[in-house]
């Protein structure tokens, strides 16, 4: 439950009422692949949207108290490049339902076995590309482990905190992705992380889409104005998060924003006020709780401040289009491993993810690598695979090593993690934001380069067993280095601006070059690049108008 999905807000996106509300599958569909810039895989979107909404009924079926209204209907509500309300939602609180109402129907089947506390640190994959299982650590004894299986899905999450302004959970630190990685299984996409628009300023909490989308807040500059009509004139503030992100950042630049004096931070303000406290309180009641509770302002009263945060990465795992995880640019299958959820790529959300897509891809994809998985699992592999011996032991062994030895163990060490952190972050927050440019990147990218120089020096303080956090956040921080500078490497190769990854010096979205995803494998000098086209099926690309 110590997951990211039990903080997700907005709600989840599905064409439940056809008939009533003019929505269509295709118009899901279309909006999805526009809102993504035309670099999602087409028919990964027709699927999503097909799926998503037996998930919805069937969670409902499962217990998930969604909105109502006075009929006892689902209600939905709009967020950014939606043309029509789509997203179901249980309050302000959807991932934290979804994710309560899951885990207590887990724990009906006596045939689950859940580790909980225990931390992945590698995925033994063997010489003919087959996953044999992962290595972890129990937190709570320090033990070490091999867990061996027949099948696998990652479903590790995002990696938000390369960040320090981001909106996602102290635990999205990308360790699928790294995990992955280093096992030989080639990345997609990571040039792209979402931005959202609204996130409370200073601390980075999330103020959900729904509040400015579905209940109707507006967005207001220095003069007073509702700036948005010069972006998006048709849209306001319902246009997708890449374009509203732009437009913030646009106003602080031409010094239209206000100054946040503890942070230096630019923001501008949310203003909810017309909708009355009776609309708050039933619709957005932890937004107003949040609020109060860490910045003193009531929403009811007083506009409250945002600027954009770093909020999902886009990028992820190279999967096919049911999230088995691929070894290469189309060919190679990796025979029992997928991945799902914001850990891997299926590409539903090409350059900019439209709000509340996440969530359908999180129970589509759940659903579609849990019964794959398990039906491999059952399905006669030898039992020889829950052995592990020849090159998976020497894998152990080094990992342990790498681990006790070369880590915990080491006896001194010059650097603190957390001050390699710190400036991690801070190089991220400052060149690879919502604008770049070349000569940004490439500073980013050299800082990046000497912390990753300076790591393998660091220091643990403390020695002991016990949920050692400190042993923890060093590996994270390991993984999360190796992260930022996918992101920075892919984000200076991508010469265009296309959906979320904005090039000051390349201002255009190029389809004629750049119509394509992009791969990184792993190789002891940094990434290697490669590219796989865009599948489209029926939409064109053109231009993105709202
Ligand atoms: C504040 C916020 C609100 C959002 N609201 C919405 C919304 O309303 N609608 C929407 O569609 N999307 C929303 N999103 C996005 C959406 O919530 C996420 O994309 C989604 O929840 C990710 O789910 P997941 O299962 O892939 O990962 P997570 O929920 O992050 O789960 C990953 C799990 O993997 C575990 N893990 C990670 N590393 C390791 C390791 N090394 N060893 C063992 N375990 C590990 C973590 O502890 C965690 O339990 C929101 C995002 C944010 C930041």
């Amino acid at each position: 439950m110590r997951s990211h999905s039990v903080s997700a807000e907005g709600g989840a996106s599905a064409v439940l009422y056809p008939k009533e509300t003019g929505d269509s599958l295709d118009l899901h569909a279309y909006d999805t692949v526009k809102g993504s810039d035309f670099l999602a895989d087409q028919d990964a979107v027709e699927l999503l949207v097909r799926e998503a909404p037996k998930e919805i009924i069937f969670m409902d079926h499962l217990g998930v108290p969604w909105s109502r209204d006075e009929k006892g209907r689902i209600l939905q509500r709009p967020f950014g490049g939606m043309s029509i309300p789509r997203t179901t939602f249980a309050q302000d609180k959807s991932g934290f339902f979804l994710m309560s109402t899951l885990y207590d129907n887990v724990l009906r089947f006596d045939n689950v076995e859940m580790l909980h506390e225990h931390f992945v640190t590698s995925l033994l994959m063997d010489h003919g590309g087959v996953f044999r299982g992962v290595t972890a650590i129990d937190l709570r004894t320090g033990e070490f482990k091999v867990i061996l299986a027949k099948a696998g899905i990652i479903a590790t999450g995002g990696n938000g905190r390369v960040y320090k302004f981001t909106t996602m959970a102290w635990s999205s630190t990308g360790d699928g992705y790294s995990l992955a990685y280093r096992a030989g299984i080639p990345l997609k996409d990571m040039e792209f992380p979402q931005f959202h628009p609204t996130a409370l300023v200073p601390n980075g909490i999330l103020i959900t889409e729904g509040a400015r989308g579905g209940e109707g807040g507006y967005l207001i500059n220095k003069e007073g104005e509702r700036f948005m009509k010069r972006y998006a004139p048709s849209k306001m503030e319902l246009a997708p998060r890449d374009i509203v992100s732009r437009a913030i950042i646009t106003e602080c630049m031409e010094g239209r924003g206000f100054i946040d004096e503890e942070s230096g931070l630019c923001y501008v303000l949310l203003d909810l006020r017309h909708l009355g406290e009776e609309r708050i309180n039933k619709r957005l009641p932890m937004i107003r709780e949040i609020a109060i509770k860490t910045l003193g302002i009531d929403p009811v009263d007083e506009p409250i401040p945002v600027r954009p945060a770093m909020h999902y990465m886009m990028g992820g795992i190279h999967v096919d289009l049911y999230g088995q995880v691929m070894l290469d640019e189309d060919k190679t299958r990796v025979p029992n491993l997928w991945a799902a959820g914001e850990a891997a790529n299926v590409s539903v959300h090409g350059a900019n993810r439209l709000g509340s897509n996440s969530l359908s891809e999180c129970l589509v994809w759940g659903r579609l690598t849990g019964e794959a998985a398990a039906k491999y699992a059952m399905s006669a592999p030898p039992d020889s695979m829950l052995e592990y011996t020849g090159d998976i032991a020497t894998k152990v062994a080094n990992e342990e090593s790498r681990i006790f030895d070369k880590l915990l163990h080491k006896e001194v060490g010059a650097e603190n993690p957390y001050s390699i952190r710190e400036e991690m972050n801070r190089t991220m927050d400052t060149y690879v934001y919502v604008f770049r440019d070349k000569s940004g990147l490439e500073e980013a990218y050299s800082t990046i380069k000497r912390l990753r120089e300076r790591f393998p020096n660091v220091r643990i303080e403390d020695k002991g067993r016990y949920y050692n956090t400190n042993l923890r956040d060093v590996l994270e921080l390991d993984f999360l280095l190796e992260q930022a500078e996918l992101i920075i490497v892919g984000a200076l190769t991508r010469t265009e601006s296309r959906g979320a990854h904005y090039r000051l010096d390349y201002p255009k979205r190029d389809d004629v070059n750049w119509l394509k995803h992009t791969l990184y494998f792993y190789t002891t000098d940094g990434p290697r690049l490669s590219y796989v086209p865009v599948r489209i099926t029926r939409w064109k690309p053109e231009e993105r108008k709202y």
